[in-house]
């Protein structure tokens, strides 16, 4: 079964969906230029965008309504959730739907600074969700701390792309397979 999912899949921002510090290479205000698609200007017209693999991740998330989180130490939150929802998601390959806003993908945002222990901790009190239900990826390998409680974390290098999300897809199988079901007289289905 290699379509297995786990419930909550959490993104880092900066180097995993985008290539910025949303705090330090971009000014504010943000702005869009009428409907671009997958693209955000700041103040001096620099362009923020996922990268190139990541409309179809979500998409793919939100289809098999896996619970999707955001969780970011930025300084500058205020910034980013900005970005979040003047960004616009190009429709899922095939469809005719039009685009749709970054952060309508997002049901949970945790996004200040500070060890991100907290932030999955948030997470596992507003979702209920169990740690080892979640998988986080992250450009950063100080954060992989969060395997502390469980999650499972896979280092982006070079932003998210579908290779790495399978990566991290298979890692978090291995490390929880599926439970083989005993029947009374005791031969496994
Ligand atoms: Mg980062």
């Amino acid at each position: 079964m290699t379509t297995r999912l786990p419930k909550l899949v959490a993104f880092d921002l900066d180097y995993t969906l985008w290539d910025l510090w949303i705090d330090t290479h971009v000014t504010g205000p943000l702005h869009r230029d009428k409907n671009a698609i997958n693209e955000v200007l700041d103040k001096h017209n620099t362009p923020i965008s996922f990268y190139k693999h990541v409309p179809q991740i979500l998409h793919r998330l939100r289809t098999a309504e896996v619970t999707i989180a955001a969780a970011s130490r930025t300084s500058a939150p205020t910034k980013a959730r900005s970005a979040l929802t003047l960004l616009l998601v190009p429709p899922m390959e095939g469809s005719k739907e039009g685009a749709v806003k970054a952060i309508d993908f997002f049901n949970q945002l945790e996004i200040y600074p500070g060890s991100k222990l907290t932030h999955f901790k948030k997470l596992h009190q507003k979702t209920e969700i169990p740690y080892s239900e979640m998988l986080f990826f992250d450009d950063e390998h100080r954060n992989k701390e969060v395997e502390q409680l469980g999650v499972t974390f896979c280092l982006v290098r070079n932003g998210l792309d579908d290779r790495t999300f399978e990566q991290g897809l298979a890692e978090w199988r291995k490390r929880h397979p599926v439970e083989i079901i005993e029947d009374a007289a005791g031969s496994t289905s």
